[in-house]
């Protein structure tokens, strides 16, 4: 019998629509890029498919849904797979390669029977507000109507017409944090697999929700997403379901229909998937009202640290800067926490990163232990951010996979360290990289949202959100032009006459 031929790839960024730095192919290749029978190994059974990242993504979910599922019957053909960190959108030139690169593929892969992509859902790039939506529309000119496309989202995904339109079946992470990237990989590609074995017939309902929260409202296992998370595994039990995905936006994505979403795949029953989409919908919309807690400022959160002292006796704090989220696409650039842990935390052990590449760049030749006396941050938003004048000694020069080049400076009760690349600061390896011990810290500045938690367990006694200025503040979702009412910007009651605009339905 002749096998079922499955292309897969992966093209897969965050974007933070105010960061000014551009995202370009290097970003990819400096984080993630893998081709051909690289790609294939890399998403075997004992594979490695995103080093220094995570072991397993959706990809490998993929193939052992082929394995699985497809025995036999199917052959999966590996494209390229390519994977940023967060950041600016991406430059047209970037952009265009990368579709241009898929489509080639496409084209070159021969006949093909389906496809399966690995998108993040919340990429921005100049000069289109539906990058993504772009991708599947190009690859569905490409392969044509007949072939079948999958696609694996993360849940802060934006999805519109285009995505709605172009794809066949679309799965999303279920946790957030998200530890669930070979699972979703796995339900997309079985939905797929099933589909063109004739095993089902996917059948979808999508709705919008005019409404957009902050992150920290939205774990999967706290209130109050716990109850709708829980939800989509109930419908998961029901005869007909295939799969149900929540989409709580990227909410520095300007997308003029920014907001939530929900989509639901059955097996062949339009009216169950219209219900249950209906009621998720619903569901989702009921927790709008939950608001954050105004996070501390910088002193403020000082302020906690130091009145923990139980706590830092046994490990350390980790204190994000709200403002400056790497991991949400900021630059990492805003000396603001730093100026205050150097003029207002002096009894404090902090560790801190920077991003400051001309400063890398200047102390690179310079002996160890040279004294040191330069401004740092502030360079690639000057508007946004004021260098910060430090002083002290030249400790450290390492090359960090992912942060290129490091500096770290000992500036007495802090310990700047000043990276070239993005500092996506989130495990206490990079601090122990930089010969300094995450234990002995009393804070340990971290650049992600959420993950840190994860790899921070160990060592960390007390989470501090603060907040300063910049890129990831929640507030800027009001600067967006919306191209209708979006809560809580606007106050609504209903969910459903936005949804039919944005919909284009009567
Ligand atoms: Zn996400």
């Amino acid at each position: 019998m002749k096998k079922l031929r499955i292309a897969y790839a992966r093209v897969a960024q965050e974007t933070n629509a105010f960061s000014p730095v551009h995202t370009e192919l290097a970003d990819f290749h400096r984080t993630h890029w893998l081709e051909a029978d690289a790609l294939h190994r890399a998403t075997d059974r004992f594979g490695y498919e995103a080093r220094g990242f995570i072991r397993n993504a959706e990809l490998s979910g993929f193939r052992r849904a082929v394995r699985q599922h497809g025995a036999g019957r199917v052959e999966a053909i590996p494209l390229f797979s390519a994977w940023a960190i967060p950041g600016g959108p991406l430059s047209r030139a970037c952009f265009d390669a990368l579709r241009d690169r898929l489509v080639a593929d496409l084209r070159a892969a021969g006949p093909l029977d389906g496809v399966m992509l690995s998108l993040h859902g919340a990429m921005g790039a100049e000069d289109t507000v539906d990058p993504d939506g772009d991708l599947l529309r190009a690859v569905r000119e490409a392969v044509g109507p007949d072939v079948k496309i999958a696609v694996s989202l993360d849940l802060h995904a934006q999805i519109t017409e285009q995505t709605e339109a172009y794809a066949d079946v679309i799965s999303a992470y279920r946790t957030n944090p998200h530890r669930d990237h070979v699972s979703t990989g796995f339900r997309a590609g079985k939905m797929l697999i099933d589909a063109l074995l004739g095993r089902t017939r996917p059948t979808v309902a999508w709705r919008t929700l005019p409404m957009v929260m902050g992150g920290g409202l939205t774990l999967d296992f706290l209130q109050p997403m716990r109850g709708v998370f829980r939800m989509m595994r109930r419908f998961d039990k029901l005869p007909g379901v295939l799969d149900s995905s929540l989409f709580m936006c990227h909410i520095w994505n300007d997308h003029p229909n920014l907001g939530w979403s929900v989509h639901v795949v059955t097996d062949g029953d339009q009216a169950l998937a219209d219900r249950l989409a209906d009621d998720l919908a619903e569901a989702a919309w009921g927790v709008r009202h939950h608001g954050l807690p105004t996070p501390p400022s910088a002193s403020e959160a000082i302020a906690k640290v130091r009145a923990a002292t139980g706590r830092r006796r046994i490990g350390t704090a980790c204190v994000c800067d709200v403002s400056d989220v790497v991991g949400a696409g900021a630059p990492g650039e805003n000396p603001r926490l730093i100026q205050a842990l150097l003029d207002e935390a002096s009894d404090l052990l902090s560790f801190a990163p920077i991003r400051d590449a001309e400063v890398v760049e200047a102390l690179w030749d310079r002996p160890i232990d040279s004294l040191v006396s330069t401004d740092v941050g502030g360079k690639l938003q000057p508007e946004l951010n004021a260098p910060l004048h430090v002083s002290g000694r030249l400790a450290r020069k390492v090359t960090l996979e992912g942060f290129d080049r490091v500096v770290l400076l000992d500036l007495g009760h802090v310990q700047l360290a000043v990276t070239e690349g993005a500092p996506l600061v989130m495990k206490p390896a990079f601090y122990r990289a930089l010969g300094l011990n995450p234990w002995k810290a009393d804070i340990c500045v971290v650049k992600s949202l959420f993950p840190f938690r994860l790899y921070f367990l160990a060592e960390n006694r007390l989470t501090i959100y603060a907040k300063t200025e910049g890129v990831t503040d929640f507030d800027l979702v009001r600067r967006f032009e919306m191209a209708h009412p979006v809560f809580p910007m606007a106050e609504l009651d209903d969910w459903r006459p936005v949804d039919r605009i944005r919909r284009h339905v009567a």
